[in-house]
């Protein structure tokens, strides 16, 4: 077995990160509560009262998966919310420069949230913002910005 895992590189983790969530309201909507919002649902304002993957558990999933090769299959709705926070975080470390504060933070989330497509239902454009900015704020100006 002495050439088992040749080539002798450093091998890549074999499965991509997916922090397992979903979660419907009543009213229907899909969404991941933010503990930001007290959970509200952006649709009709109830509160989920479940245990759901806080921004920075998202955000950390998602640098985890920066650079898997492939398309990274969307299962759940904390699927959707990771995939969303990859690309925010890829596209400011390839594009801009890292918001270093809350104002800079804000123009940024702003610009992000405004090429997004809300045809779905108006009523999640503030669910997006309050995302945007929290991902944004945990990938940037918190930690070491790795
Ligand atoms: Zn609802």
């Amino acid at each position: 077995m002495l050439y088992r895992n040749w080539p002798l590189t450093k091998r890549r983790a074999d499965m991509s990160e997916h922090l397992g969530f979903d979660y419907t309201c009543p009213c229907g909507d899909k969404f991941l509560p933010l503990e930001e919002e007290g959970k509200k649902c952006p649709k009709c304002g109830m509160v989920a009262n479940v245990k759901s993957p806080s921004v920075a558990e998202v955000v950390k999933a998602a640098k985890a998966n920066i650079g898997w090769p492939g398309p990274l299959a969307v299962m759940d709705v904390s699927d959707r919310y990771m995939i969303t926070a990859l690309k925010i975080i890829v596209g400011i470390r390839e594009s801009e420069k890292p918001p270093r504060n809350e104002v800079e933070l804000e123009v940024k989330a702003r610009r992000i949230v405004s090429g997004m497509d809300f045809s779905s239902g108006e009523y999640n454009r503030k669910h997006a913002n309050t995302f945007v900015k929290a991902v944004i704020r945990e990938a940037f100006l918190k930690g070491d910005g790795s």
